[in-house]
């Protein structure tokens, strides 16, 4: 089987795609700090009239990253 190699967008490191889970990045790790990033991207946009659906899907998105965040944090202390 061919091993294809990408480069993570968030690290730039290179890695083998089918190894990871969170494809197209390298990590949970990688895949949070740009789902953090396109977050605050979308906060310095002006916003207009949300739907509720909308504010939904926000809340929900930032739920998960908080709680992914705190796990994140305990890897990092071992
Ligand atoms: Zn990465």
């Amino acid at each position: 089987m061919k091993k294809i190699e990408v480069t993570c967008p968030t690290c730039k490191k290179k890695f083998a795609y089918y190894s990871s889970e969170f494809r197209p990045f390298c990590s949970e790790k990688c895949r949070l700090i740009d789902l953090g990033q396109w977050l605050s991207e979308s906060y310095a946009v002006p916003v207009h009239k949300l739907t509720e659906d909308e504010q939904q899907t926000l809340e929900q998105l930032i739920d998960e990253k908080n709680s992914d965040e705190e796990s994140i944090d305990e890897d990092d202390r071992h």
